[in-house]
């Protein structure tokens, strides 16, 4: 189910999440994807998001202290990579959207022209628009913390990360750190065994010391060992059952299932 943003804040009360949004070059489908988002979630966000950077709806826009930048487009000229890394340095989090942001393609294309096919007209335009040698994705220039893939994005990917990013951010706004002492105990030829629940299921850590509280032997049993004979099966289904469905589609639904 749909979670709404901040619902699971302990505090009730938080900061807005502060987001940019910025197009390079590109055809803008997932910045009308988003719009056409904003007619289903615009009451819910107004109260949890504010929009500070974001062009295709309103004329003042500020870089300052983004929580956020989603950024679509590829990046063509030095000018567009000196603007992204200016969003990289006031933002916490960077997420690429959509196809040409994540990995270049259709943008990229360019790139694979050999010289012949480049004619005065296109040469013209490369000239006159400040175009570089070559197209790039957007982690070729800054780091990228996450992808939303698709072209356009896939809108239910782009609404799981907004909520993550959204509970990261309160968590640190709200996180309190108690100032606890180490516990320190005489040591003894022991083996402990401790279990706790991580994000994607049961971690248990076994730990055996001697005498002098030396680790002799430690074993961890991770939740993605877990988790991966059922991964593994429930890939081997979807693929089995979809192979009709272009490679993108396949691309991200396996990413969610290897994820959730
Ligand atoms: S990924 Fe697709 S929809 Fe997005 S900018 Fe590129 S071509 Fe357009």
């Amino acid at each position: 189910m749909e979670r709404s943003l901040h619902q699971t804040s302990g505090t009730g009360e938080h900061k807005r999440l502060v987001v940019g949004w910025f197009s390079f070059t590109c055809c803008q489908d997932s910045t009308i994807l988003l719009t056409e988002l904003l007619n289903d979630h615009f009451d819910e966000w107004k109260r949890v998001v504010e929009f500070r950077h974001i062009k295709a709806l309103k004329t003042k826009n500020s870089l300052d202290g983004l929580d956020v930048a989603f950024i679509e487009g590829g990046i063509w000229s030095e000018s567009q990579a000196n603007e992204v890394r200016q969003i990289r340095e006031n933002s916490k989090y960077v997420v690429a959207i959509g196809a040409c942001a994540c990995t270049g393609q259709p943008s990229t294309s360019r790139n694979r022209f050999a010289s012949e096919q480049i004619n005065e007209r296109i040469r013209w335009y490369l000239s006159h628009f400040d175009y570089g040698k070559e197209v790039k994705k957007l982690n070729e220039v800054v780091q990228v913390d996450d992808m939303v893939r698709g072209c356009p994005m896939k809108a239910p990917s782009f609404l799981q990360i907004l909520q993550c990013v959204d509970d990261a951010i309160d968590l640190l706004r709200t996180l309190q750190l108690a100032d606890d002492k180490p516990v320190r105990t005489p040591a003894t030829a022991s083996t402990g065994v401790g279990v706790i629940e991580a994000p994607r299921g049961l971690l248990y850590h076994t730990a055996k010391v001697d005498e002098e509280g030396v680790i002799e032997d430690y074993d961890v049993i991770v939740p993605t060992a877990q988790n991966q004979i059922n991964i593994e099966n429930d890939l081997k289904d979807y693929f089995n059952e979809n192979l009709d469905k272009d490679e993108e589609t396949l691309r991200a639904n396996a990413e969610s299932m290897i994820r959730a």
